[in-house]
């Protein structure tokens, strides 16, 4: 088994998770099985109770698992597997560690970071290795080198390569060479320091990944492999994209980097046919048609926070040979300014999922103005929660129709806490999560578009249609066209007679891959394409 470590240097949010995505996109068109991992150093167990601001998005996983949103790279670019043993924290390790102290494992010894941590960090990178069964193991470990927090996992993964064996293991380390303007010039200095850094843990990368606004040329290229001690054809240039993440495996095969890994690995495969993907990137690039998506959400200034819903918006447009402007509307700004203002001219309306008060009544808005004024819409869990209090108070004529979550004393509580979580009081991972069934009423419009009756989606959410109210908005014409296979959980609604206007308890956008885009967004963006010709017309 071969392992490729990601590291990075200098600053935050280079692009570490897409560069390992990118990289798994290229081992696995060369014929390899890719499994690909994060370990994050803080001591949450998982991020599912941390909020956007600190976090951005939590991507789910089928199993249920609360993960990091790199894992969405993962997964939207490799067909890896991915289960809750792909994102390891801190808090993971320690607690298994402590664990272990009180069963009595270590009797007799003290406890330490060295070996008792990184040992346990060791193991989790070779039972993933025996889990995935994969030919290659990408493990992305996440902050800065350098931070007091990253070092059990960076000294961890050095002892694993002194064992491993010097083809088995490569090191790989992301890193930022800034364009000064007042000098004109591209710079190397916090790359050799940030190297350096590294070296002192004992570790030398094999391959530095320079993240750049400019092209490197080979003066500087020799540059930073003299002074960090890394080969000449090592030094790989990922120069900020022009147009969309998806063009990034394209960039690093350009660069030769999936032939360099695999040679210094040892591995004989052939080289990677990347047409379709390339397809993918016409279609961004210079799409056949154009729409504009207005999503509302009270997390809008993040750019990470519906990471994964942007995504598949794109992919949806990518299904219909369309670019996707994607504007984002402050739910509470709908609230200040009305509907009209802040809603007029788009496509398609999205309201993602969310928690919390704030923004609610502004997304109702939003959600009666789509309805009303015939705007395909697409609402997700929160989103679906949403539209049925819109529902139950314009049409059913229900005016203080809430969710309890928002208010807990409304008389009609259309949205209620699910029944499962009436006794439940930890708040670490206890939602409804993961991978469910789902039935599908022949003939709506979520059956046509999944061409199926059956099907499975990702979950994460603690509150539901309140079942009491079925028939009241059966009999006004709400369709629910997907349910538990029980019956007892209402998946799907419908507007009928509209030109698209449905809305899931599920999680459709974590399923969406560029080259695999979701029904939903296909028939969403579709949707939008025509209700902005018509209006043109
Ligand atoms: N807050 C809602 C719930 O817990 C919706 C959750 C979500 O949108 N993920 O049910």
């Amino acid at each position: 088994m071969k392992h490729i470590f990601v590291t990075g240097g200098v600053i935050s949010s280079l692009g570490k998770g897409l560069t390992a995505a990118a990289i798994g996109t290229l081992l696995e068109r060369r014929g390899l099985k890719v499994t690909i991992q994060k370990f994050d150093p803080y001591l949450n167990v998982d991020p599912g109770t941390m909020s956007p601001y600190q976090h951005g998005e939590v991507y789910v996983l089928d199993d249920g698992a609360e993960t990091d949103l790199d894992l969405g790279h993962y997964e939207r670019f490799t067909n890896s597997k991915l289960t809750r043993f792909n994102n390891l924290t801190s808090g993971q390790v320690y607690q298994r560690v402590l664990d272990k102290e009180r069963r009595g494992d270590y009797l007799g010894k003290t406890v330490q970071v060295i070996p008792h941590i990184t040992d346990e960090i060791q193991n989790r990178i070779r039972e993933i290795g025996e889990k995935s069964e994969a030919d290659v193991v990408i493990t992305e470990i996440g902050g800065t080198i350098g931070d007091i927090e990253g070092l059990p996992f960076v000294e961890a993964i050095r002892e694993f390569a002194l064992n491993a064996g010097s083809n088995n293991v490569l090191f790989l380390h992301v890193t930022f060479v800034p364009f000064i303007k007042a000098a004109g010039e591209l710079k190397t200095k916090p790359t050799q320091q940030g190297v350096a850094k590294l070296r002192e843990i004992g570790i030398t990368p094999d391959i530095l990944v320079c993240r750049c606004e400019k092209p490197l040329n080979k003066e500087l290229r020799q540059k930073l492999s003299l002074f960090c001690n890394v080969q000449y054809e090592g030094i790989i240039e990922e120069i900020d994209v022009e147009h969309s993440i998806y063009e990034v495996p394209l960039m690093l095969q350009q660069e030769g980097l999936d032939d360099l890994i695999c040679r210094k690995l040892e591995l004989k495969t052939p080289s990677a046919d990347m047409s379709d993907w390339q397809d993918i990137i016409r279609k961004l690039v210079t799409p056949k048609n154009q729409v504009r998506i207005g999503v509302v959400g009270k997390y809008v200034e993040l750019q990470d926070a519906y990471k994964s819903v942007y995504e598949a918006v794109i992919h949806g447009g990518i299904a219909n040979d369309c670019g996707v402007k994607i504007e984002r509307v402050e739910a509470e700004d709908i609230e200040k300014k009305g509907a009209i203002k802040t809603l007029h001219g788009y496509g398609g309306i999205l309201i993602p999922g969310g928690f919390g008060e704030r923004g609610t009544e502004g997304k109702i808005l939003a959600a009666q103005y789509a309805r009303e004024n015939n705007i395909p819409f697409l609402g997700l869990c929160l989103g679906m929660q949403i539209a049925t209090i819109e529902f139950a108070r314009n049409v059913l004529n229900l005016k203080e129709a809430h969710s309890v979550e928002f208010s807990p004393e409304t008389p009609h509580p259309v949205i209620a806490l699910l029944d499962e979580q009436q006794n439940i009081t930890n708040k670490g991972g206890t939602m409804r999560l993961g991978s469910q069934p789902c039935k599908l009423t022949p003939e709506s419009i979520a059956a046509k578009l999944y061409n199926s009756n059956e099907i499975n989606e990702r979950h994460r959410h603690r509150y539901e249609f309140n079942n009491s109210y079925r028939e009241e908005f059966e009999k006004a014409g709400l369709l629910f066209s997907g349910q538990s296979p029980d019956g007892n959980l209402v998946e799907i609604i419908e507007v009928p007679r509209h030109s698209f206007y449905l809305a899931s308890q599920f999680h459709p956008e974590f399923k969406s891959k560029p080259n695999k885009p979701h029904p939903l967004f296909e028939g969403f963006i579709k949707a939008a394409l025509a209700c902005d010709r018509n209006r043109n017309v």
